[in-house]
């Protein structure tokens, strides 16, 4: 659909492009002007992306890589342009400045936005030791370490330069009021990382602030190197107030005018604050804070309002900030405390902020992540509940479908534009069916061996790295001879995701005897395979993924080596893309209604992987009985009590069996009716790729900014809004 005129594919060194804050690499000078000036234009009909975490690795998705690596090899007399081409081709591929979802969301929403060509920026933080890195050892469990990365090294992500004096770093200078009536000045660098399109015809900047500097104070230096630190609450206000408040002076040192500032979650929502004070003393001049009337800062909050739009991503009360009014004195102004007191007041806890109340108060619309959520939302907040709407959450196609299913699409007639346009899938002609089952069979089957491959050599390398690090390894396998490893072709069931207890990893094991059973009476092998990292403040998260290594050798023997549970330490978007397209079926056991969306499911359904999951998220859009997979579980009107998080409110017992009760017939149609199976994977892709996917979802969302785009990128954009409306059910 979009751009159906051929373009000439540039040269490398065509790639060079720059502007008063340096040189950069990825897209032509023109394409860059043309970005650089709508996101400067005086209009500022543009948005900004606030998240306190992008997941965006170049190890699934690099456009600009995968065009190099196509050209001639270069032996180019540019010094310059040499060590960017190396940089590009062997440099490292990751960028740990995610912990799970909400980062990668991010990411592909950022991605489809280039694709399609969104006039955004976003701003997140620099975290030098990122989340941090899972070692996983079968007699300790997770144990954590800081991250190391070297952004200097990693393509795509450049350090803004100074106008003034080039060849220093870019510095900003960013208020921190701490209790004083004059803030405090801390300094950041700022870096861009480059989301650039997967035609290379168009980007979207990601400006990463960096506060990790030399000379920064102590409090700045404990809140600035990983993301989510949870030594202390002042550590994490801290990090809310470095997002927060530097959003202006970011805007205003570079020139960009963003008319539409979306915050996805409410860390970044202290920026209202900011707006909220410059506007007060723009109308009541220095006295402000005497003259205005509480009247006057709600007036002024309505005005601020317009400019904001809010996503929530849950109902769990641990993505809630809230901070006591006592900390908060100590790291505020006056005027934000007043602001504070009228529209961050809890109304269960009084001597607390909340700032998800607060960002359900100042904006133009609020957004929750599936139809589900939404109606969650509107029980937790029903002041708002009216404002609530729901854009279901995608992902980004181009990155999460498989290099080997990409292939088999690339073949198929009546998918020809497929990256371009994923609403392609839903009127597939019927002729090309058959040639599609025959090469998705064989590219799943491919997908299938890489996994297993991948684990097998894992489970090598941890046995022989035994010696010299003194690390259990995480898997009972790894004890065992080789032969007793993984095999292609074997049922294999995968789950990874943060290990929060909501979800529930280890649902399945709540009955190993009677798992086991299933698998012994029809002689059925299946491999169940696990990843994800708990965050290193959660314990009861870090006791149930021991309690999946614990339940590896109890599995294996009472199922006669039938089943064999398999966890892969470092979750990272690269092992989620090799497990979402190498198994043939994905659990998700959460709670319900406690996914709000769930992301993962919709990398395996993309790559046509059917679901087993709970009635929650997106799955109670994505389902369709006896289609796209099967749904277990606890299902009905959401009650009060559902939204409880207590252990014993888990309901283990129920969805257990009722997974119990599933499972044979899954494994039955695996194992005899292998075309049943296969027609699921198929269902997928007709049914789930056009609505799942970030361009569509980028396209609602569009709707709410109110952009002012040219006529052609509004019809684009209408067709992918065509393609699904998530607020149209309602309960
Ligand atoms: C997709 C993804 C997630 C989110 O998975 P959910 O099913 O939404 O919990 C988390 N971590 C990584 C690395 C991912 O790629």
């Amino acid at each position: 659909m979009a751009l159906e005129t051929t373009i000439t594919p540039p040269l490398a060194n065509e790639l060079l492009c720059s502007n008063r804050f340096g040189t950069f690499f990825g897209v032509t000078q023109q394409v860059f002007d043309t970005v650089w000036g709508n996101l400067t234009n005086p209009t500022g009909n543009t948005v900004a992306y606030i998240s306190m975490e992008i997941g965006a690795d170049p190890d699934v998705f690099h456009p600009l890589k995968n065009f190099l690596e196509q050209q001639e090899t270069y032996n180019n007399s540019d010094p310059q342009l040499n060590s960017l081409l190396q940089k590009y081709l062997h440099g490292p591929r990751k960028i740990p400045n995610y912990s799970g979802g909400l980062g990668v969301l991010a990411g592909d929403t950022l991605k489809s936005f280039a694709d399609i060509h969104i006039p955004a920026l976003a701003i997140s933080l620099l975290y030098r030791e990122g989340y941090f890195s899972q070692i996983v050892d079968s007699k300790v469990g997770q144990i954590d370490h800081a991250t190391r990365w070297r952004p200097e090294n990693t393509p795509s992500l450049f350090q803004l330069n100074d106008p003034q004096a080039p060849d220093q770093p870019l510095t900003i200078d960013i208020p921190f009021y701490n209790g004083q009536p004059k803030p405090t000045m801390i300094k950041a660098h700022v870096w861009m990382k480059m989301e650039i399109a997967d035609r290379l015809d168009y980007f979207v900047p990601e400006f990463l602030l960096d506060y990790s500097l030399p000379d920064a104070p102590m409090w700045v230096k404990d809140s600035a190197h990983q993301l989510y630190n949870a030594k202390s609450t002042i550590i994490k206000a801290n990090q809310r107030r470095m997002l927060g408040s530097a959003i202006l002076p970011l805007l205003e040192t570079l020139g960009l005018t963003a008319g539409t500032i979306h915050l996805n979650e409410q860390h970044g929502v202290t920026v209202t604050l900011h707006l909220i004070l410059q506007e007060l003393q723009a109308t009541f001049g220095e006295a402000f804070l005497d003259i205005a009337t509480d009247a006057d800062i709600h007036a002024t909050a309505e005005r601020v309002s317009r400019k904001i739009v809010y996503t929530i991503h849950t109902p769990v009360k641990a993505g809630h900030d809230r901070f006591s009014r006592d900390l908060y004195s100590t790291i505020s102004h006056r005027t934000f405390q007043r602001i504070l007191n009228l529209l961050a007041h809890d109304d269960e806890v009084g001597h607390e902020y909340n700032f998800t109340a607060m960002a359900m108060r100042i904006n133009r619309a609020i957004n929750s992540v599936s139809r589900l959520h939404r109606d969650v939302t509107k029980k937790q907040f029903p002041a708002f509940s009216k404002k609530i709407k729901a854009i279901t959450n995608g992902v980004h196609h181009l990155t999460w479908i498989s290099d080997n299913r990409s292939t088999c699409f690339d073949q198929i007639p009546s998918l020809h534009n497929w990256r371009e346009n994923p609403g392609c899938f839903a009127s597939m002609s019927s002729q090309d069916l058959p040639q599609l089952s025959t090469t998705l069979q064989k590219a799943w089957s491919q997908d299938n061996q890489r996994l297993i491959s991948y684990i097998n050599v894992m489970l090598k390398s941890h046995r022989d790295q035994m010696i010299e690090t003194w690390i259990d390894p995480p898997n009972h396998l790894s004890s065992l001879p080789e032969t007793e490893w993984l095999h292609p072709g074997v049922f294999t069931i995968g789950f990874a995701r943060r290990f929060s207890t909501y979800k529930r990893a280890d649902l399945i094991l709540d009955d190993i005897g009677r798992l086991s059973d299933i698998l012994i009476k029809n002689n059925w092998p299946v491999n169940f395979i696990f990843a994800g990292k708990a965050h290193p403040a959660d314990e009861p998260g870090k006791s149930v993924l021991k309690l999946i290594l614990d339940s590896q050798k109890e599995l294996y023997t009472r199922s006669n080596g039938l089943g064999k549970l398999i966890f892969i330490p470092g979750y990272d978007m690269c092992v989620a893309k090799i497990m979402v397209a190498g198994v043939h079926a994905w659990l998700n056991s959460p709670k319900r209604p406690l996914e709000a969306s769930g992301t993962s499911g919709m990398k395996a359904a993309m790559n046509g992987v059917p679901n087993i999951s709970i009635m929650d998220g997106w799955w109670v859009e994505g389902y369709h009985e006896g289609l796209t997979g099967w749904k277990f579980g606890h299902e009905g009107t959401v009650e009060d009590a559902d939204l409880s998080e207590t252990p014993d409110s888990l309901l283990y017992t129920e969805d257990a069996n009722a997974f119990y009760e599933l499972l044979p017939s899954v494994l039955e149609i695996f194992y005899n009716q292998p075309k049943l199976f296969l027609s699921r994977a198929l269902s997928n892709l007709q049914l789930n790729i056009p609505i799942f996917n970030t361009h569509r979802m980028a396209a609602e969302y569009v709707k709410q900014y109110d952009l002012q785009l040219d006529p052609q990128l509004e019809v684009n954009i209408d067709r992918f809004c065509q393609l699904y409306q998530s607020e149209q059910a309602t309960e």
